[in-house]
């Protein structure tokens, strides 16, 4: 069936999940952070434009075409409440959000195209208006089937009104160029003002009446996760971190829950199965190359683990990880979402300590990374309000003397901005 495009003009209403909400909020920053990728790759419109509905396809499909128009429109309305604090965030969502609706308006007309009648007295009547359009030199070869579409003509009513269409038995012949100036700029400029107007709004009614529910889950998406996996980091020879560095690196600029594991194994030389997972994983994500994994990782648990036990039983884990043994998948280090909400079990150590410690122990393992003092009870108040990534955030700000704008969304993403305020 013909994809339904919405002008969103209307706001959604209904009731819905708050979790629904930030999933299909999610999943529709997931195609426009492609789009961004495509053009920061260069590529051209014409050939972004299949891959732009791939990513739809991808990522905003339903089961029946009513869940696909749902989510359109939520996942639509949720981002412009995200995306329209700041200019730089109003701008980028506004340049995704029209390349996507020119390619999903593309698709659309490409079910409309002229029909195969397409006869010498139709030619004869598209080139004349053609001809009658200012500042538009038309010659017969522009007259072609594919370069015309054929709409209902209530769907065109600004075209029809200024007589810039060919009408026929209640169809718009509107040629591919008229589209873009009259469609798809007044959907550009519509939503640049909405979303200008939406801010003032959402300052003065919305975030007020929603700060405990709506406003820090709307407020974080634009900060949220979508960048590099760190699954395959391409780190200079000479850059990689050796087994002998990672006390240091751990000390310096490990994120809480990475320095408590690795306290955890250098204490006890032993991590149980998912925290060794977590751990190494996030290792790898640092650059650290095989070798001195299995090194490192040989020495922490030699005090209880013999090297025969250790060659039997846990390298084959590290080199799994590594993409060398199973399926060889190149496996991708956790981010925080995921790290958040694993719960460890007792004795283990691994999940996210912002939400697993008391706040004393929070407090008193903060202070084991010299996080400053004021910035430790900032911490320790977003974690008991349940944000534990702006904790985090807090934290390497206590540790590092300068503000983290990206907010921390990743582990290693934390280390790699630690290393960077570091040099
Ligand atoms: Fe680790 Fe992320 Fe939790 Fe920070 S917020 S401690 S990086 S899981």
């Amino acid at each position: 069936s013909k994809p339904a495009l919405s002008m969103y003009r209307a706001l959604p209403d209904g009731e819905i999940a708050i979790e629904e909400f930030e999933r299909f909020a999610m999943d529709r920053l997931r195609v426009l952070k492609g789009i961004e990728d495509l053009k920061v790759k260069g590529f051209r419109f014409d050939q972004m434009e299949p891959k732009i509905l791939e990513l739809y396809e991808q990522h905003m499909g339903g089961a029946t075409s009513e869940e696909r128009h749902r989510k359109d429109i939520i996942s639509h309305f949720v981002l412009r409440l995200a995306y329209c604090s700041t200019d730089d965030l109003r701008r980028w969502l506004l340049a995704q959000e029209c390349d996507l609706f020119r390619a999903r308006f593309n698709q659309m007309l490409a079910d409309e195209q002229v029909p195969q009648e397409f006869s010498e007295e139709l030619r004869e009547k598209l080139l004349q208006v053609l001809m009658s359009l200012p500042g538009v030199k038309a010659t017969a070869g522009m007259v072609t089937a594919d370069s015309f579409y054929k709409v209902p003509f209530e769907q065109v009513p600004d075209l029809v009104a200024s007589r810039r269409v060919y009408l026929q038995a209640g169809f718009a012949y509107v040629s591919r160029d008229q589209m873009s100036s009259l469609v798809i700029q007044p959907f550009r400029a519509a939503l640049s003002k909405a979303l200008t107007v939406t801010a003032r709004r959402w300052e003065v009614v919305v975030a007020p009446g929603e700060a405990d529910r709506l406003a820090p889950m709307v407020q974080s998406l634009s900060r949220r996760y979508l960048g590099p996996d760190f699954s395959n980091r391409e780190v200079d020879d000479d850059k990689r971190p050796k087994a002998a560095d990672i006390p240091r690196l751990a000390r310096e600029s490990f994120p809480l829950c990475m320095a408590t594991m690795y306290d955890a194994l250098h204490e006890k030389h032993h991590l149980k199965h998912d925290g060794r997972l977590q751990f190494r994983l996030f290792l790898k994500g640092i650059g650290l190359p095989l070798d001195q994994a299995l090194h490192f990782w040989r020495t922490e648990m030699a005090p209880v683990t013999p090297t025969e036990k250790f060659t039997k039983e846990y390298e084959y884990g590290i080199k799994h990880s590594y993409g060398k043994e199973g399926k060889r998948t190149d496996y991708t280090p956790y981010t925080c979402a995921k790290i958040v909400s694993s719960i460890p079990g007792v004795d283990q150590v691994h999940g996210c300590p912002y939400r697993t410690f008391n706040q004393q122990s929070l407090r008193s393992a903060l202070g084991r990374l010299q996080v400053s003092p004021a910035k430790i009870e900032e911490a320790v108040g977003k974690a008991a309000a349940g944000h534990y990534q702006l904790a985090c955030a807090a934290a390497w700000e206590g540790k590092h003397g300068c503000s983290c704008d990206s907010g921390i969304n990743h582990p290693n993403q934390y280390f790699e901005e630690s290393r960077k305020a570091l040099q």
